[in-house]
């Protein structure tokens, strides 16, 4: 496997989509330390991933601190012995009608998925340059990062961000052989998806799962989308057969929204 004997570090580790990047980094023979705010379901999920047979960290720590992420980097390189594969993983969604968002609720959403994003690529940037790798950035944008879509501005605003800085990030580190990319997955099934559809039934009178499976209805290929579905494109993105690509953001929705 190409990507063996590499090191990633991938944020939101405990569960969901960043649990499945890093067990399916791990089986194509990656090191990874995994990150994320959970301390029990952290402990839990490096015992998943361990079982693929590689050395795994972990790493208590919150993406919108920007020292925490440094700290990160720098304890990942310490243990595990190199850093190659950043993946900028860990996001929170809310549910609000534009007319309702208060200030607290743009702050947080735009402290975890934009600043924690930022912090990501600069610093892992920074780092792959000092030690001359030519690392790869991938980052969690989503189908809300090409569309809006109601009840969830200030989630879209914040995933569109991640698509600029995507772009900008790819452009800047081009010269040195860094890329930087992202994935765009559509409605995984996930505790995220949970909070959603329960938010939009809160806010909507729709019942439990109504929401889900209203989204669900409109995927082409007839399914939700499962976090090892994303795990199999961030692969490839970590990969070397994705050299020759940087500043995508890669839409893998099940046939959601086309462009
Ligand atoms: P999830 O809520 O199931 O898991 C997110 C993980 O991130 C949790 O373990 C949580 O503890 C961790 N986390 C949250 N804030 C953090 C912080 N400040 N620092 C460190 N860790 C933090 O979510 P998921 O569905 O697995 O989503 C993962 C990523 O994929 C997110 O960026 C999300 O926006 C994106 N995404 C999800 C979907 C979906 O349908 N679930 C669709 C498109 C994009």
């Amino acid at each position: 496997m190409a990507i063996s004997g590499k090191v990633a570090l991938v944020t939101g580790a405990a569960q969901g989509i960043g649990l499945a990047i890093s067990k399916r980094l791990a089986s194509d023979g990656a090191r990874i330390a995994l990150m994320d705010l959970n301390r029990e379901a952290l402990d839990a999920a490096a015992e998943v991933v361990a079982a693929e047979g590689v050395e795994v960290s972990t790493i208590l720590a919150d993406v919108s601190k920007r020292q925490q992420v440094s700290d990160a980097i720098d304890q990942t390189q310490r243990e595990l012995g190199g850093f190659d594969i950043m993946v900028n993983n860990a996001g929170i969604a809310q549910v609000q009608p534009i007319e309702a968002i208060t200030e607290e609720e743009m702050d947080l959403i735009h402290a975890v998925n934009v600043k924690g994003t930022l912090w990501g690529i600069q610093l892992a940037a920074a780092k792959f340059k000092s030690s001359g790798s030519k690392g790869k950035i991938i980052s969690a944008a989503s189908i809300a990062a090409h569309e809006g879509y109601p009840m969830l501005g200030a989630y879209c605003s914040s995933k569109f961000a991640v698509r600029a800085m995507t772009q900008v990030a790819a452009k800047e580190f081009a010269s040195d052989g860094i890329t930087v990319n992202a994935y765009c997955p559509g409605v995984v099934g996930t505790d995220m998806w949970v909070e959603i559809d329960e938010r939009f039934a809160e806010l909507t009178g729709a019942k439990k799962g109504e929401t889900f499976d209203q989204f669900v209805s409109s995927i082409a290929l007839g399914r939700s989308q499962t976090p090892t579905d994303v795990s199999q494109l961030v692969s490839y993105l970590a990969g070397p057969d994705s050299d020759y690509m940087t500043g995508q953001c890669v839409i893998v929705d099940g046939g959601m929204v086309y462009r």
